[in-house]
């Protein structure tokens, strides 16, 4: 590792800084939120940008209004394959959300860039592309490759993404993947839960509200069904191999990263009831109750477990059937990895603190690559009004995760 390179790649970021935020602040005005999903303009903005410098884009859009693109250069020298993922869609606004600079303008105020996606994850794929391009120009000074997927899809573990290019595309498997999910400064994610989505109907035969002896209610057997699903938060979930200790370890770092009480469920299932619908008049006895649950597994936990649990539950309600919408599984790699001390060296070097390995309680795309037992971490900036009104992302944070995953690569591809 040469110690001017890096310091040329520093100074490179101070020098681009108005540039990087325009692209930024034009990235969020580009809008793609999924649903529906057409993220054409906001690829679109990419590609621009890597074909100025003359880098070879490819799309890859099994569905055109999804596209995926996919840039790669090898260095003269044989090495390791790095593979930067991050995603272009983003949530949906809400017409009852009210924000302050308007979700769509990408508005520089208050030391902060403003929109829906500043945070997830459209300053992350930003950190993405400035890394390729700027180590692109580095190219003849590294070893192995370095690939670049801006992916669409993402926001509703939707299939046409980065599930579509590990599924058809070996080539941006690589040997390690680097993404830049919102997390925090002051976490890296080797790990994440899974969520499995479940919906339960009940139905009875309903009745007059007056005859409650001729009926069972639907609505209040789903109250006690979803009282008994409760329990699940109780099941003894311990971590697998070493990564117990570390996850207890650093439950203050998780609490500031995640807010306080997050390290208490990193290790647990936890059960959230999205929706509860049933009843159609308030003086009729409800013939049906439809709930939709979303249990987070923690990692280490199988499927086949928790079903059982559910299974017995379940023996209590004959009047209830349960239908499966999503399940994917919790995933972690080694937080011994040499990407791990890379990340954490580099923090440190740039601002003096040594972020903790943890677990994240949401999902991102790093699991397809986890599934498939390549190390995958995220380092991003916090999640500030992620997916809610008023998301934004700080600007010095923007700049530290870019100079973060630019160091790192640059590590990882030298070293
Ligand atoms: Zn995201």
């Amino acid at each position: 590792m040469n110690d001017k390179t890096r310091q040329l790649l520093l100074e490179q970021v101070d020098a681009d800084k108005d540039e990087l935020l325009s692209f930024l602040s034009d990235f969020v005005r580009a809008k793609s939120p999924n649903p529906p999903g057409d993220t054409r303009d906001a690829a679109a903005h990419v590609r621009a940008r890597l074909e100025a410098e003359g880098i070879d884009v490819r799309t890859i859009d099994p569905r055109p209004e999804f596209p995926n693109l996919v840039a790669s250069f090898e260095g003269p020298a044989a090495g390791k394959h790095l593979v930067l993922n991050g995603h272009i869609d983003v949530f949906p606004v809400l017409d009852s959300e009210t924000w302050r600079y308007g979700p769509w303008t990408g508005e520089l105020a208050e030391g902060k860039l403003w929109g829906r996606g500043a945070c997830d994850m459209k300053c992350g794929t930003t950190c993405s592309v400035f890394t390729f391009i700027y180590l692109h120009r580095l190219r003849d000074q590294l070893k192995g490759r370095l690939t670049l997927t801006a992916v669409s899809d993402e926001e509703t573990f939707g299939p046409w993404g980065a599930r579509y290019l590990m599924e058809h595309h070996p080539e941006v498997h690589g040997d390690c993947c680097l993404n830049a999910e919102p997390s925090s400064p002051l976490t890296i994610r080797f790990a994440e839960k899974g969520p499995l989505w479940l919906r339960f109907t009940v139905r009875t035969n309903g009745g007059h509200a007056a005859y409650t002896h001729t009926s069972e209610s639907a609505t209040k057997i789903g109250a006690q069904l979803v009282a008994d699903l409760e329990t699940l938060t109780d099941l003894d979930t311990p971590a697998p191999g070493n990564v117990g200790p570390l996850i207890t370890r650093h439950s203050e770092d998780t609490n500031r990263a995640l807010g306080e009480g997050a390290a208490d469920i990193v290790q647990k299932l936890t059960v959230n009831i999205g929706t509860f619908n049933g009843g159609v008049k308030v003086n009729m006895i409800p013939s049906e109750c439809v709930i939709e649950a979303d249990i987070r597994f923690p990692i280490g936990v199988e499927q086949s477990t928790v079903m059982e649990r559910i299974g017995e539950i379940l023996q209590a309600y004959p009047q209830v059937s349960m239908e499966e919408l999503l399940f994917n599984p919790p995933n972690w790699c080694s937080p011994e990895h040499e990407m791990m001390d890379i990340l954490k060296s580099n923090v440190e070097a740039l601002r003096g603190f040594r972020p903790a390995p943890v677990s994240s309680l949401g999902g991102t795309d790093a699991r397809l690559w986890r599934y498939r037992d390549i190390p995958a971490f995220v380092y991003g900036p916090y999640p500030s009004g992620m997916g809610s009104a008023n998301e934004h992302v700080d600007v010095e944070d923007f700049f530290h995760v870019l100079r973060t995953h630019l160091l790192s690569a640059y590590d990882y591809l030298s070293g």
